[in-house]
């Protein structure tokens, strides 16, 4: 990759990033239609592919050095395409090297213990590319709508007390900061779909059957509480867009320019990690050229097919 190509993936995002301490409106500072002008839809194949194929191999690179891992946090309204994100994004990329993981509604266990444990049990391995599908900002969106989700949470009244909300954007700070200082990289996704896209995809996961599965009624209950979630999504991304790890408003009405900033913001964040395959000491190189010796002098090798 050249200096140019850094500076044009850079460029690519930079409209996306949420300042580390401005103060986000929504809908008003982000356009969830938004896609860069002189780009279309036919451009979006090819584009995406070729980011894919180095994707692919910054994550090689990622996993051969095992040293830093990549936290990719995922965060939406329902239907805001994140499964599609994930499915588009990561195709290229050698499983072995990536885990998703969803976070639904706590269970029993989960409960049972502060709300980070369960994301903390998920937080990706040096090498690794961790895909959170929904995550600990769970905690501080749709139990801020539903503040009585609060009460089955086993909490002691002193967690209760004072400005929960606060609390927790700082404890969310504070964890992410340890994981970037210990090797693992954080960046967060908001696909910012609109209330009429989000809509019109309801709609046609309720008229399409292979859809149907997709649907749940929830969810237009949920979307009652449109506002209440813009304004908590507002307030957590103005909280805990940090320079460790920064949040970027990603534009999902299109999906097809939805992937492709996904891919960008990925790419990025390898990037600026700058993973190298492991270089071999002397001795070791000498060890390397002794067993090809031995394995040439077992004689000529197959032709190859
Ligand atoms: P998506 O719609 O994003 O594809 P899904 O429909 O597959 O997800 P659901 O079964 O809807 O998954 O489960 C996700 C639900 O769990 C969401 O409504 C989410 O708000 C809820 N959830 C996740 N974490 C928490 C939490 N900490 N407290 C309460 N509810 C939570
Ligand atoms: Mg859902």
């Amino acid at each position: 990759m050249t200096d140019d190509q850094r500076a044009r993936i850079q460029e690519f995002i930079a409209p996306l990033l949420v300042q580390p301490g401005s103060t986000v409106r929504l809908p008003d500072d982000f356009d969830p239609g938004y896609s860069h002008p002189g780009l279309s839809k036919a451009d979006a194949p090819a584009l995406l592919e070729a980011g894919i194929e180095h994707l692919a191999e910054l994550q090689d690179r990622l996993y051969s050095q095992d040293t830093y891992g990549v936290l990719f946090v995922l965060q939406a309204m329902d239907a805001a395409g994140k499964d599609g994100m994930i499915k588009h994004v990561m195709s290229g990329i050698n499983p072995q090297g990536v885990h998703v993981t969803s976070f639904k509604a706590p269970s029993a266990e989960d409960r049972d213990h502060t709300y980070l444990w369960r994301v903390q049990r998920a937080v990706p391995a040096r090498g690794m590319i961790g895909i959170f599908n929904r995550s600990h900002y769970e905690d501080v969106l749709v139990v801020k709508v539903h503040p009585e989700y609060l009460r089955g949470a086993q909490l002691p009244p002193s967690a209760l007390e004072g400005d929960i909300w606060a609390r927790r954007y700082r404890e969310i700070n504070d964890f992410e900061r340890h994981l970037v200082d210990n090797g693992i990289k954080v960046v967060k996704v908001f696909l910012n779909v609109s209330k009429e896209e989000q809509r019109a995809r309801f709609l046609s996961r309720i008229e399409d059957p292979a859809k149907n599965w997709k649907f749940s009624s929830g969810d237009v209950d949920e979307r009652e509480h449109w506002d209440a979630y813009q304004q908590a999504f507002a307030e957590a991304l103005s909280a805990t867009s940090t320079e460790h790890a920064p949040w970027y408003v990603v534009p999902a009405d299109k999906k097809w320019f939805a992937r492709l900033c996904g891919a960008a913001i990925l790419a990025h964040t390898l990037l600026e990690i700058d993973p190298r395959y492991p270089t071999l000491a002397e001795d070791e190189l000498a060890g390397l050229a002794a067993s090809r010796e031995r394995l040439l002098a077992e004689g000529p090798l197959p032709e190859e097919d």
